[in-house]
């Protein structure tokens, strides 16, 4: 879902279970990981999504509420997996490259990380995501390519099992 969106649905849902003595509103500390917990449900599955969640539930849900019912949208989306042939290197074939961003409210001068989608095939399964070379220089790309080549390019056998492992941690933390 992207932040447009998820805006939009967060102010239809909270308009949805506000009454008149009692208005809800996500706390700012909190709607980081609301959005965590939908960002795997696309756009077009927006308007799905809210009418399912206002059914389920009576009263406003939690976090780990949300994410049960947003993991079924997910699925769909899996259907079409896109693949590599080659081994992207930018990416170490995860689909994701992470970006910083300061100047954001409202610690300005705090860098925040934020994801964005490779150019490569399997970047393609995360179409809501930005695409990297929009967010993230030409030249930071190839310096991220050849830093993750000079790592793992020449990786020995017996290494192999640990940065397999490296990588399902980092794909982890985003909850993929
Ligand atoms: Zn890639």
């Amino acid at each position: 879902m992207t932040n447009k969106t998820f805006k939009e649905f967060v102010s239809r849902i909270e308009t949805y279970y506000s009454t008149s003595s009692n208005p809800v509103r996500i706390d700012e500390w909190a709607i980081k990981e609301y959005y965590n917990a939908c960002f795997c449900v696309f756009d077009k599955d927006a308007k799905a999504f809210y009418s399912e969640i206002v059914s389920v539930f009576k009263f406003f849900p939690k976090v780990s509420e949300f994410r049960e019912v947003a993991e079924k949208y997910r699925d769909k989306q899996n259907k079409t997996r896109h693949i590599n042939t080659e081994f992207c290197y930018c990416c170490m074939n995860t689909g994701i490259v992470p970006y910083f961003k300061k100047g954001l409210k409202p610690f300005l001068e705090h860098e925040y990380e934020f994801v964005s989608r490779c150019y490569c095939e399997s970047g393609k399964n995360r179409p809501d995501w930005p695409l990297c070379t929009a967010v993230v220089t030409q030249g930071e790309l190839e310096w991220k390519a050849r830093e993750n080549y000079k790592k793992f390019g020449n990786i020995k056998s017996e290494e192999k099992h640990r940065a397999k492992e490296y990588v399902t941690t980092f794909i982890k933390g985003f909850g993929i």
